[in-house]
């Protein structure tokens, strides 16, 4: 599999671990989007960062389980009042 920046669809990328970087868009792409979803859809790993800091807290296993959480129990409280109609 050759790689290349998903952007400008250069092919003069550094590749490193499991990362190609384009010199040409200053910017970093996971492996695993490339030539698996359409280019214009794969985010560089630094507008990737930005999703993640979005949801920081979440970084935190705990703090996500208790989110779920909550959003399960959200739903079963949905379902009962469905129920009830
Ligand atoms: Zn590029």
């Amino acid at each position: 599999m050759k790689y290349y920046c998903p952007k400008c669809k250069s092919k003069e990328i550094m590749e490193f671990g499991n990362s190609v970087y384009c010199s040409e868009c200053d910017l970093e792409f996971s492996k695993d989007f490339i030539g698996k979803i359409e280019d214009s859809n794969v985010l560089s790993n630094q507008e990737l960062n930005g999703v993640l800091d979005a949801f920081e807290e979440f970084k935190d296993p705990d703090k996500l389980n208790e989110f779920l959480k909550s959003v399960e129990e959200d739903l079963n409280s949905l379902k009962n009042k469905n129920k009830k109609k």
